[in-house]
């Protein structure tokens, strides 16, 4: 379990923050929870490989890669290389002894076809873990960081009336929704989308709701329940000055690290929904999904004044 921090007064309202960056498996984050459940099933059916997915900034890549190395079984990740750039991720995926196959983004599916096949050929048992840890497994850890929440929710005698986080591929929203939707509250969960527009981002949301549900929600509800803001987006990595002093200002005022791709462009989604919603007196968590390598990367930038 994470712990949630009470940062105390945000403009009229109480903010808490759910410290999944601190989650004790190699700095933590979203990856680390839903690694967790991936590498249960590697680990019950005896896999002996993993092929992935992902950018040379991601932060699953890097569980991924150390998931694998701590159990001996070689890791191959798929990246595109219109995205892979050298960040400190990357060099750990490197330090952690994780074969990067570099192939443009239009040949990714092709290339982890052919890969898993021809480990198969070799003998070899690959388990293929989707980019960001999508599907119903990465679903599943977030319908149980819900049901955490809850339990942290009665310890702290609070209710939380909205959670905001960062959302990319959209399965930690979905998790989120699901155990809402199981739980059948109230509160508003709105996922500060990071990169992709609408209605395509919330549409892939909902696709990843509806295949965890199977039937258990209606339509209506599925709906209501999935807020996907696209307001903030500039795209996966990019930066800008905004985002630079949001993350300066986090650190400065309560001591944690947030990153220009991420949690940096949620913290700011967040401040602007509230500020242009006029929400004020309510209970607000924020999820920090961690990304705590790509803090570093932004501290380099900022202090090489880019
Ligand atoms: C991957 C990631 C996200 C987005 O999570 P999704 O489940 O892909 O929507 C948010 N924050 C951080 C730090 C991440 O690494």
């Amino acid at each position: 379990m994470t712990i949630i921090q009470n940062l105390g007064e945000c403009e009229n309202n109480n903010l808490y923050v759910k410290r999944e960056d601190l989650i004790p498996f190699s700095f933590g984050g979203n990856k680390a929870r839903k690694a967790e459940l991936f590498f249960r099933k590697i680990d019950s059916d005896e896999y002996d490989c993993v092929v992935t997915y992902g950018s040379g900034s991601s932060n699953h890549c890097r569980i991924v890669a150390n998931e694998c190395c701590r159990r001996e079984i070689p890791c191959f990740i798929i990246s595109p290389q219109e995205a892979s750039k050298r960040t400190f991720n990357s060099q750990m995926m490197e330090l952690l002894g994780a074969e990067t196959l570099t192939v443009p983004v239009s040949e990714v599916h092709d290339t982890i076809e052919r890969k898993l096949a021809v480990l198969t050929r070799a003998g070899k048992k690959p388990y293929f873990i989707p980019g960001g840890g999508h599907g119903n497994i990465g679903t599943e850890a977030y319908v149980q960081c819900y049901r955490e929440i809850q339990k942290q929710e009665q310890t702290l005698a609070t209710y939380f009336d909205y959670i905001f986080f960062a959302s990319g591929t959209g399965t930690t929203q979905a998790g989120l929704v699901c155990g809402q939707l199981l739980a059948s509250d109230d509160r508003q969960i709105i996922g500060i989308s990071i990169a992709r527009k609408n209605p395509r981002g919330r549409d892939i949301v909902l696709d990843s709701v509806k295949e965890y549900m199977e039937g258990r929600a209606t339509e209506e509800r599925i709906q209501a329940a999935t807020i996907f803001v696209d307001d903030y987006t500039s795209g996966y990595g990019k930066d800008d000055r905004r985002v630079t002093n949001t993350i300066e200002d986090v650190l400065k005022q309560y001591g944690i690290p947030l990153d220009a791709t991420y949690t940096g462009k949620a913290f700011i989604g967040m401040q602007q929904y509230i500020e242009r919603e006029q929400i004020s007196g309510k209970n607000i968590l924020f999820i920090h999904t961690g990304g705590t390598p790509l803090f570093f990367d932004s501290l380099k930038e900022m202090s090489e004044g880019i």
